[in-house]
Parts: C-alpha cells; sequence; structure tokens
C-alpha cells in the first residue's frame, strides 16, 4: 500500500455510521478501510482529525476570482451588462488561467476536490487544473454571438481536458443567452463530440419572464423541447420553478447544483431545493463565481443551503445535515458522472480531506456530522488528497 492514513475519525458518506479506523490507498483508489493498522510506504496519523470524501462544487466560474469585490449589491442584468461582461471581455487567456489558479487554490485549501465551470478560454481553465492536481468538468461557455466558432472552442478544449481527471462539457450560457439555433448547434456538437452539458437555469423572475414573452414557455420547458435536458445535464440555479417543471427535471435525469449564497447576493430567490429532493431529483451544492458569492468555500454553501431551507419553508427538520453534507459529497459526484466518488470505501477514487476538529469551535463531539455542517471552516482543511495525490498538508498547498 502507498499510503495510508490512521486513526482518523472517517466519515464515510455511505450511509454507515462515522468510525475510529484506517484508510489505505494504491494508485488511484482507496484499497483499504476499516480498524485495523497495516503498513504502507508512507503512514499519516490522523488523530484528532476526520476523514470524509473531499468537497465537490457543482458550478462555478473560477477564473471569476478576478472579478472578487468588483461589482457587488447591484441586481443580475446591470451586474452582468455594465460590469461583469465589459471587464470579462478585456481579459486573456492568461488572464483566465491566473484567475484560475488563484481559484483553484482556494478550493484546495478549503477541501474542495472537484468543480465544475463555464467560461470562456476553458482550455486555459483545463491547463491549470490539469497542473494543480484538481478534479474537474469543464464547460466551454457559449452564447449567440460565439457559436459559430464554437466547434473549435471545444476541439481546443478537447485536447485541454484529455485525462480521465480532467473532463470536457458543452457549456450553453443559459436561455435568455443562447436562442433555438444556438442551442440546436450545441446538442448537435454534444452528441458529435459526447460530452456532458452544464447551463444556468430558471435564475431569475425577469429570465422567467423574458423567456416566457420570446417563447410562451417556462425556461424548463425551452431547453427541454430542444433536447437540452438530460441524465448529463448539469442545471445551475433553477430558482423559480413550477411542479411542471421539477417533473420534468426529475423525468429527464438532469442534475441540479443549487447556489444558496450566489442567489441570496444577487436576490435571485430560494429554489425549491426541500421540493426537488422529494421529488427524487439529484440536487449538488455550487459557489457559482467568485463575484456574486464571494469565495468558493462550500462550508459556507452547506451552510447557507440548509437553513435558507429551514427558513423558507419554516421547518427546523428540512435539509438536515446528514443530508446537506451528502450534497456537498455524493450527490455532486453523481452530478459529475461518477458513481465511484464521493464517499470512502474499498474501490472508491480516493479524493478525500483530513478536518481538524481539534478546535474550540469543532468540540465536544456530539454528532460530528453536526460539526461539520454546521460549525466547520475551510481553514479546518488540513489535508486534501485527489486521485491518490497529496495536494495539501498541514494547511499549506504543497
Ligand atoms: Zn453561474
Amino acid at each position: 500500500m502507498e499510503l495510508l492514513i490512521k486513526n482518523a475519525l472517517v466519515v464515510p458518506m455511505t450511509g454507515d455510521d462515522p468510525f475510529m479506523g484506517s484508510v489505505g490507498v494504491d494508485g488511484n483508489r482507496i484499497v483499504y478501510v476499516g480498524a485495523e493498522v497495516s503498513d504502507a510506504e508512507r503512514v499519516i496519523d490522523a488523530g484528532g482529525k476526520v476523514l470524509m470524501p473531499g468537497l465537490v462544487n457543482t458550478h462555478g466560474h473560477v477564473a471569476m476570482t478576478l472579478l472578487r469585490g468588483y461589482a457587488d449589491d447591484l441586481p443580475l442584468m446591470t451586474w452582468l451588462e455594465d460590469h461583469v461582461w465589459p471587464f470579462e471581455a478585456k481579459m486573456t487567456g492568461d488572464d483566465v488561467a491566473r484567475g484560475t489558479a488563484l481559484g483553484i487554490e482556494e478550493m484546495l485549501l478549503g477541501g474542495t476536490t472537484s468543480f465544475v465551470d463555464m467560461y470562456g478560454f476553458e482550455e486555459r481553465v483545463a491547463e491549470e487544473a490539469d497542473r494543480l492536481g484538481i478534479r474537474a468538468l469543464l464547460g466551454a461557455g457559449v452564447l449567440d454571438a460565439s457559436i459559430e466558432r464554437y466547434e473549435e472552442t471545444l476541439r481546443r478544449l478537447l485536447v485541454a481536458a484529455a485525462t480521465d481527471r480532467v473532463r470536457a462539457a458543452a457549456g450553453p450560457h443559459a436561455p435568455y443567452t443562447c436562442n433555438p439555433d444556438t442551442l440546436k448547434r450545441v446538442k448537435e456538437l454534444a452528441e458529435k463530440y459526447d460530452l456532458p452539458l452544464v447551463v444556468h437555469l430558471s435564475e431569475t423572475e425577469d429570465e422567467v419572464r423574458m423567456i416566457r414573452e420570446r417563447y410562451g414557455k417556462t425556461s424548463t420547458e425551452y431547453l427541454d423541447e430542444l433536447g437540452l435536458l438530460g441524465p448529463r445535464t448539469i442545471a445551475a440555479h433553477c430558482v423559480h420553478l413550477t411542479d411542471g417543471d421539477i417533473a420534468i427535471l426529475k423525468e429527464r435525469g438532469v442534475h441540479v447544483s443549487h447556489n444558496a449564497q450566489s442567489n441570496m447576493k444577487l436576490a435571485s430567490g430560494v429554489a425549491r431545493v426541500t421540493e426537488l429532493l422529494r421529488q427524487g431529483v439529484n440536487v449538488s451544492l455550487g459557489t457559482d463565481g467568485a463575484c456574486s458569492n464571494n469565495d468558493l468555500d462550500m462550508w459556507e454553501e452547506m451552510r447557507a443551503a440548509s437553513y435558507l431551507q429551514k427558513v423558507t419553508e419554516r421547518d427546523p427538520r428540512v435539509l438536515p445535515a446528514y443530508e446537506t453534507l451528502r450534497m456537498a459529497t455524493v450527490y455532486g459526484a453523481k452530478a459529475l458522472g461518477y458513481n465511484d466518488l464521493g464517499f470512502i470505501s474499498e474501490g472508491a477514487l480516493a479524493d478525500f480531506i483530513l478536518v481538524n476538529v481539534d478546535t474550540p469551535h469543532m468540540q465536544p463531539i456530539h454528532n460530528i456530522v453536526s460539526n461539520l455542517v454546521y460549525s466547520g471552516k475551510a481553514s479546518d482543511v488540513d489535508t486534501v488528497v485527489v486521485d491518490g495525490k497529496i495536494l495539501v498538508e498541514d494547511g499549506r498547498l504543497l
């Protein structure tokens, strides 16, 4: 065995109870989970720490770290049209690479081991993800104005995102920025290159009104009729959904990425997460870009998602700690198309983190999952392993 983590409080997220034990890794797989201590080339003593799956951030625009704090406290359309898009129009591929490196460092240090992205120059995002060791599903962003060159864009991304760890996707921006011809072309190309889809959906009331005026249907119906919704689609936001929309998402097997903090900050509204989960839709968590959050902290995202459902439903029982942690791990991994990621089990991919719980704000431990979800912080993350490689140790990026 190459790596053994011993004396850890293991939170497996398999449905089994947390236990004190060891986790062994060979190559990029977990090969041992149990109570015994065996030998390995490298042994890490995880006394005082939790070992849990790495967090999965299922929606964002990582290079937008460069816009952190650039335009705050504005309505979505003013924010986008007068601030974000003019800034982005001046960004080069090198800028995107730098913003991506900054964002990936922030994510890794906070225990995020996989992320989903959508942006321009996505091949540069792929190169940085590959270099820094994180797992990623990267959508090449496209609007009506850039659809002509989209096949070339996808080809560039496919060259850069060619490993099993860093994968490519198509990224049609949103129903209000992509007309039916654009979306049909995206679908055609996604099929040609066998790509999953990442898209914004039903983010604001304005969007839903605009789409109803243009096409006489909801945003969800619009994407569905063009064939964009399926089991390899991750739809971000999904704030304003009718019961019919939820039925469509369920029927098509669409994965929803809930972005609680971005939706709160842009005053978009509260997604019907409790109802989506009740209907059996796979809902995971995403931070969105750092200009509408303003960080890439999945611990805050878990807490915001859970509290927001409780206050909206006027019911403290909804979105409990364990289900929230599943959204940030197992459900996120499922959205990325993995069935061997997001939990600690023999045979699973070795993406996991050690979280220091030997701190005042994490003691005492009556229920470790409650502590992680309701008291945990990104700065509690001590060690990060992705694909069997140690990327963060003692809270420092290696
Ligand atoms: Zn977004």
